[in-house]
């Protein structure tokens, strides 16, 4: 068993993107010595991206991954613990709740904060799931550097791979977006920045449909389809990066948590779930903001629910 296990913690947080370290700052404050769980992707989606432009207090931006890594800095100057792992079942059913992380790595907590966010989608298709690595990426920030000099091709409409697209023009000789319609959810001035670039070509209306690896190492082409004429051809390009929008992680709460279709955890009152005492913030719970600034603020509601419950109920 795991050090961390042995005593009831008053609360734990599952995840260290920008809300499960905020509201690590807010409960190490209220001396509820928090526990931050720091799963597969520590830092969340901030420290896969680049520069910040429209979190407030930073005139010039900041780098995502500074950024979160000084909201961690904060969190443990206030007494936060942290641990790495990856939950595999939790009961919320008894109390304590019990929290499994495998290999006998078990930790019980009063209260939990689900800030677990959410994880790339990617296109599904079998050659693209073959080709992660060797081609296929999610993350223009840690592959991009791969491909200098050569054709990149970025899929999505969103501010995403607006992003990804402009970042990657910094590698590539050119950067071909490519998205399933000819209008974006892209904010206008994402959007705009991307039409404007000179290295970014636009083909709107039109799906990847394989990947091609003739090498049989390394992404060499793509099929593409337009979906409004159905003209079919190969788009001869080194790389493909998804920006394709993200899946909440909450599947191991199925059955235990409310979630809508798209598997979003549902709360009330902003971070309330149906189990008292479990609150979740941020991207796993949040379908319509998704901003870094919105999840710190839901994180700091939930370490002050945490506190509001524990008064009430516990202590
Ligand atoms: P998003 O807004 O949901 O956009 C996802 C895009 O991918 C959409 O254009 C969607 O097409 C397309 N897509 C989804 N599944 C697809 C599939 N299977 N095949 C082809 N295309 C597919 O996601 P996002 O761009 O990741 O943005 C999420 C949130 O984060 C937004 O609120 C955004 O503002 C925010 N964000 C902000 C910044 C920033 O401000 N710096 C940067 C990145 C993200 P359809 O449009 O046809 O559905």
């Amino acid at each position: 068993m795991n050090t961390m296990g042995n005593s009831v913690r008053d609360t734990v947080i599952l995840g260290s993107g920008c809300s499960g370290l905020t509201a690590a700052i807010y409960a190490a404050r209220a001396n509820l010595k928090p526990l931050v769980i720091e799963g597969h992707e520590p830092g969340g989606q901030l420290a896969l991206t680049t520069l910040v432009e429209n979190f407030p207090g930073f005139p010039e931006g900041i780098q995502g991954p500074e950024l979160v890594n000084n909201i961690r800095k904060q969190a443990a100057r206030f007494g936060a613990d942290f641990m790495p792992g990856h939950l595999v079942k939790a009961d919320l059913a008894q109390r304590p709740f019990l929290l499994d992380f495998g290999g006998s790595k078990t930790v019980t907590a009063r209260t939990l904060i689900i800030a677990s966010g959410a994880s790339a989608r990617w296109l599904d298709l079998p050659s693209e799931q073959k080709l992660i690595g060797h081609g296929v990426s999610s993350c223009a920030t840690c592959d991009g550097f791969f491909y200098r000099e050569k054709k990149i091709m970025v899929v999505g409409g969103g501010d995403s791979a607006m992003e990804e697209a402009n970042f990657l023009t910094r590698f590539g000789r050119e950067v071909a977006l490519v998205h399933r319609r000819d209008t974006f959810r892209a904010s206008k001035i994402m959007l705009e920045r991307a039409r404007k670039h000179e290295k970014i070509e636009f083909i709107t209306n039109t799906v990847v449909e394989d990947v091609y690896d003739v090498s049989k190492k390394d992404v060499t082409a793509l099929k593409l389809r337009n979906l409004k004429t159905g003209k079919i051809w190969d788009f001869p390009t080194s790389a493909l990066f998804l920006g394709i929008g993200h899946e909440p992680n909450a599947g191991i709460f199925t059955g235990q948590l409310d979630m809508d279709d798209d598997g979003y955890l549902k709360t009330r009152d902003f971070v309330m779930t149906r189990v008292p005492g479990v609150f979740a913030c941020g991207d796993v719970q949040d379908r319509r903001y998704r901003q870094a600034i919105t999840a710190a603020g839901s994180g700091c509601a939930a370490a002050m629910e945490v506190e509001k419950f524990l008064e009430k109920h516990e202590r």
